[in-house]
């Protein structure tokens, strides 16, 4: 099978023998697929680091349990509209189908809020809500607002807004101490800034298994890159070729050169999120390597068998 022509149509590929196809078609669920099945490995490193401060993630998850999760539920219930079967359920069906494609079970509350700047988040530990602001909604289509939702959903399926809390405590923490401190916990904090930024990769890969187009996936980053108002898309029409092509070139510069690395390392140090063009190489990568084709293909871990190796290494722990 050739990579590319696969992944470009996954459908057309039947096993010579049988006749089976050999991946799941666009509608078709995955079947209880663990986090770990997409997860950046730099991610999950971290996630690990992160899981064995003592005590904090227990105390943040019981914290946000009883305050985060309530706090935020009025916050939006405040400022924004909440989703339902009478109320803008066309955003609803798409969270589903991204929901059913993905086969999670979580349920998420869904809010739109108002906003000039593209943008989605998901907070909530117990009670976990999703939030697209209506700038989105503006500039993208149905496709591209799925690929999202599947982003969201990605990081609620790997833990991350538990995590993420605990990391932004942290790092708040850390601005609050004196200059001393602030200088001392630099390595602690750029860490934890870096393990967000691989965050946001897992959550890429979770897009694209929900939305199973990878032009769609790669499209809707140009557009948080250039944007679709009126007066864009009227002027020029974007194309995804050339974009991937740039991508490729800074990439390929920063692999080939120290320096160029070590700026694009620096000009990303204080962010949460990585830039649109590392985010497109990253999840092109991901694909050519092909293990977004392996997953399509059914060959990934499933929650039932990495439930069981958690409690294995729990006993393990306490014996
Ligand atoms: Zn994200």
């Amino acid at each position: 099978v050739q990579v590319a022509h696969a992944v470009l149509r996954p459908e057309s590929h039947c096993c010579g023998t049988c006749l089976q196809p050999l991946f799941l078609r666009k509608d078709e669920p995955l079947h209880g697929i663990a986090s770990g099945g997409y997860q950046h490995s730099l991610d999950r490193r971290m996630l690990t680091a992160l899981h064995a401060i003592p005590g904090v993630p227990q105390a943040m998850r019981y914290t946000l349990e009883a305050i985060g999760d309530k706090a935020a539920r009025i916050l939006f219930m405040s400022e924004a509209i909440e989703c339902g079967d009478d109320q803008f359920p066309e955003l609803l069906e798409l969270v589903d189908k991204a929901k059913w494609r993905l086969d999670l079970d979580i349920e998420p509350r869904l809010f739109l809020g108002e906003s000039p700047h593209m943008n989605a988040l998901t907070t909530g530990v117990g009670q976990p809500i999703i939030v697209v602001r209506s700038a989105l909604l503006d500039q993208m289509d149905d496709d591209a607002v799925l690929a999202i939702l599947g982003h969201e959903l990605g990081h609620l399926h790997a833990n991350h807004p538990l995590y993420m809390s605990v990391a932004r405590a942290l790092l708040q923490g850390g601005l609050a101490t004196s200059a001393l401190v602030r200088l001392l916990s630099l390595p602690i904090q750029r860490a934890l800034l870096r393990w967000l930024r691989y965050a946001e990769l897992t959550a890429d890969r979770a897009a694209l298994l929900a939305s199973r187009d990878i032009t769609c996936c790669v499209r809707m980053m140009l557009t948080f890159a250039g944007g679709n108002r009126p007066g864009t898309a009227e002027r020029t029409r974007m194309r995804v070729a050339p974009f991937i092509r740039q991508c490729r070139e800074l990439a390929g510069m920063q692999l080939r050169n120290g320096v160029d690395g070590m700026l694009g390392s620096y000009l990303a140090a204080d962010r949460t999120h990585p830039f649109v063009a590392v985010r497109v190489v990253e999840l092109i990568q991901w694909v050519e390597h092909g293990s977004y084709l392996d997953i399509l293909a059914g060959d990934y871990p499933r929650r039932s068998a990495a439930r069981r190796r958690r409690a294995c290494r729990r006993q393990d722990e306490q014996a």
